[in-house]
């Protein structure tokens, strides 16, 4: 295990990370994650625990949801469940019945596994519906929203995308979901550091339930949240523990209110804010190199591309550039058969890239897919990049 740490310390530090779900927490959240709160057991809420000894823990979580509804302006946070997708099966146990009709984003166009994937618990016991995006701009058509929503009456209606890289028109949502008398689900798991930001508009005020991970944009520790108002307070902790989950992870609740304290500074609000620049800074370069940019761009953190104009399928080019240590994912296209690339910017923002090195990255990408340079010579471009730039400057102590 040693060899294996070191071998992805080495990987992660010496290549260019874009899979846009990912970034580096700080040493402080590596710190509170590793450290003895992992031992203790702690069902239940503060104050309401089944086990002794809970105390200590118990500050530690108060903690993190008192961080969390500042940040969010929240009337109440959930900061319990262990990942984005016990977050949404919580928010879904608290709201629904098995067998209630919802509409969520169809899987084809960017809905999560978690929004009526045949394959996850969603689409076995729900009624899934899926609305898409306008094929020719890529953009979400709330008229067919609606139009949807009129037709199938929802019990909810959940807006919320693993790769929609615009930003979502919440009170739109909020406007169709009055319309039919749905609940309004927000999974904000990839926005959701860039609202802690003030980087992009904040679901809290319109959906009656906010479901996110928290090491996304974020930058803490993988887990997830649930915001919502003070009625559905007690059915939300409910849902989580007992019905979903047994005895909440101290160490990670621990290290959420970590990362909740250092989204609220000013830096963090800078970092998300470059991060949508260098998202849209990569957009232009990549759509200099010859891709085609879903929505012609993008407003968060992520963007969408078709490289098949530079000679390769995406899973292609996928392979491409993993070779020269250029990491990324292949999504969805909303037109249809052929897949594309992915790529985000919250990793490579942390290590404190800008517009520049977005520049040479498209460069790069573009002179590998079109298999202009070899691959040695990219691989050490890469890895001069990444060095200049490291995510743990400080060997990674917690300041
Ligand atoms: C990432 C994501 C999730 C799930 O998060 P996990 O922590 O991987 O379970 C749920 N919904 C959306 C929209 C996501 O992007």
């Amino acid at each position: 295990m040693a060899d294996i740490l070191a071998g992805e310390i080495e990987r992660q530090s010496t290549g260019l990370q874009l899979v846009a779900a990912e970034n580096f927490t700080s040493p402080a959240v590596l710190a509170v994650l590793g450290s003895p709160l992992a031992n203790k057991y702690a069902e239940g809420y503060p104050g309401a625990r089944h086990h002794g000894g809970c105390e200590i823990v118990d500050v530690a979580e108060r903690t993190a949801a008192a961080r969390a509804q500042r940040l969010f302006s929240a009337s109440h946070a959930n900061v319990q469940p262990h990942s984005g997708s016990s977050a949404v099966l919580a928010t879904y146990a608290a709201l629904l019945r098995p067998g209630d009709t919802v509409l969520a984003m169809g899987l084809p166009f960017g809905g999560h596994l978690t929004h009526g994937s045949p394959a996850n618990f969603s689409g076995r016991w729900f009624d899934f519906v899926g609305y898409g995006v306008d094929p020719d701009t890529g953009l979400l058509d709330y008229a067919q929203v609606l139009a949807l929503a009129r037709a199938r009456r929802p019990k909810a209606i959940v807006c919320g995308s693993i790769s929609y890289p615009r930003h979502i028109d919440y009170a739109a949502f909020r406007d169709i979901a009055d319309d039919v008398g749905a609940y309004l689900i927000a999974d904000a798991a990839h926005p959701i550091g860039l609202v802690a930001g003030d980087a992009a508009p904040s679901p809290v005020p319109y959906a009656d339930v906010v479901c996110a991970t928290t090491h996304k944009v974020l930058r803490g520790p993988r887990g997830g949240m649930v915001l919502c108002g003070t009625e559905l307070a007690e059915r939300i902790d409910r849902a989580v523990f007992p019905f979903a989950q047994g005895g909440a992870q101290m160490h990670a609740i621990a290290a959420k209110a970590v990362a909740f304290g250092e989204a609220a500074t000013p830096a963090f609000r800078g970092y998300a804010h470059q991060v949508v620049a260098n998202a849209r800074a990569l957009a232009k370069a990549l759509t200099a190199e010859g891709m085609v940019i879903t929505t012609g761009g993008t407003d968060t953190h992520l963007l969408t591309a078709d490289p098949t104009p530079l000679g390769s399928d995406a899973g292609t080019a996928r392979g491409r550039l993993a070779a020269v240590a250029i990491v990324l994912d292949t999504c969805a296209l909303p037109h249809g058969a052929t897949r594309g690339l992915r790529l985000g910017t919250a990793a490579v923002t942390t290590q404190g890239m800008r517009e520049p090195e977005m520049a040479l990255i498209a460069a790069l990408i573009g002179a590998v897919l079109r298999g202009e340079c070899d691959v040695r010579q990219a691989r050490a471009e890469v890895r001069e990049l990444a060095a200049a730039h490291p995510p743990y400057p400080g060997g990674g102590e917690p300041a």
